[in-house]
């Protein structure tokens, strides 16, 4: 067994983890004993979209391997200045599913509510790496504001917990966001798109669990793992802490050259989060956002790859292809 840390305890971790990320990428290649020689295509110094990596996620990383699937994630390269016909800087037609600033309704009865601009890590194929957070304004009314459209339009039964990445609020605030929300009544669900879970565990407290649970809505956690090697055994322990806790846990993927793009890293990658508790849902084809089209796997691969799993494993382990189409009443089937 491990200790159980206490919550005071968890949350002071958490701020560590945060003010003592890789920023920069001569630090994060120094801790990786790599050499900047050993990655012809790095760009040290990116335009826009800095490097961000914490250290509990760079110490899953190989150290003296340029081709670590976990680092090259987060790593900047020169392919991403350069332009790709089709690939552009809002490929989901976020803009035009915006009802109030931050609040994005593209399907029957969900909500996506991007509650921060901010993230644990920054992913290079984040879809909303370009996307004008700071045209937002400041959080509280836009908050208020979101909280009137939803409450306004009864068809809604499920909200999203966005970002971002959501689990950047403290506890306090999720807690009183949470309360706000269960006061809208024809809300039934409550969903958080996380990876910080993966990035940080200590962030999942017991209290943010008891937030999610205590009150009347079914709550899921959705985080964000691509390769089993990010499920260590903290993250493990953790997840399992809020799967007792009565969280329904599910995972998205995003497919992605050079990281997962193998029938083995999937088939491992659903097995690990079967013994985290967590059920494989979304692998998601890669949204064609600038800067990210090293990252690219077509469709009929990503179908073969699909296959493959499909034979080794029981359904409950297949995750579901899809591909975001801007204007699409869902997520769209790639099989
Ligand atoms: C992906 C997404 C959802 C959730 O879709 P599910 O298929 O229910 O997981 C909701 N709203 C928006 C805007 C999305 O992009
Ligand atoms: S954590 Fe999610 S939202 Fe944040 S950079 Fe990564 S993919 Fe994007």
């Amino acid at each position: 067994m491990l200790p159980r840390r206490t919550g005071a305890c968890q949350s002071e971790t958490w701020r560590r983890e945060r003010v003592t990320a890789f920023t920069q990428v001569d630090e994060l290649l120094e801790f990786l004993e790599l050499d900047r020689t050993r990655i012809p295509d790095l760009d040290a110094e990116p335009e826009s979209w800095g490097l961000r990596v914490p250290r509990t996620f760079a110490e899953r990383m190989r150290p003296g391997d340029p081709d670590d699937p976990l680092l090259r994630q987060v790593l900047p390269l020169t392919a991403e200045r350069q332009p790709v016909a089709g690939y552009v800087t809002d490929p989901v037609g976020d803009a035009c599913a915006e009802r109030a600033p931050g609040l994005l309704v593209k399907y029957a009865g969900r909500a996506l509510l991007m509650v921060t601009g901010a993230c644990a890590i920054h992913c290079r194929y984040c879809f909303r790496r370009h996307f004008p957070y700071q045209d937002l304004g400041p959080s509280q009314a836009r908050l208020e504001r979101a909280l009137d459209e939803i409450a306004r339009d009864p068809s809604l039964t499920e909200v999203v917990l966005s970002g971002g990445d959501p689990l950047m609020l403290d506890d306090d605030r999720l807690d009183a966001l949470i309360r706000d929300l269960e006061c809208i009544t024809h809300l039934q669900r409550l969903r958080l798109h996380s990876r910080v879970p993966v990035v940080s565990p200590s962030r999942l407290t017991a209290r943010l669990a008891a937030s999610l649970t205590r009150g009347r809505f079914a709550s899921t956690l959705v985080i964000h793992a691509n390769h089993p090697r990010e499920l260590d055994e903290a993250v493990r322990s953790a997840l399992l802490d809020w799967r007792a806790a009565g969280v329904t846990l599910l995972n998205q993927s995003v497919l992605l050259r050079g990281v997962n793009d193998r029938i083995e890293i999937l088939t491992e990658l659903s097995e690990r989060l079967f013994a985290c508790g967590v059920l494989p849902y979304y692998l998601h084809g890669l949204d064609p956002v600038a800067g990210s089209a090293h990252f690219e796997v077509d469709d009929a691969e990503a179908r073969r790859l699909l296959d493959g799993v499909r034979a080794r494993l029981p359904g409950y382990l297949v995750p579901r292809l899809v591909r975001e189409i801007p204007g699409d009443h869902s997520k769209r089937p790639l099989e």
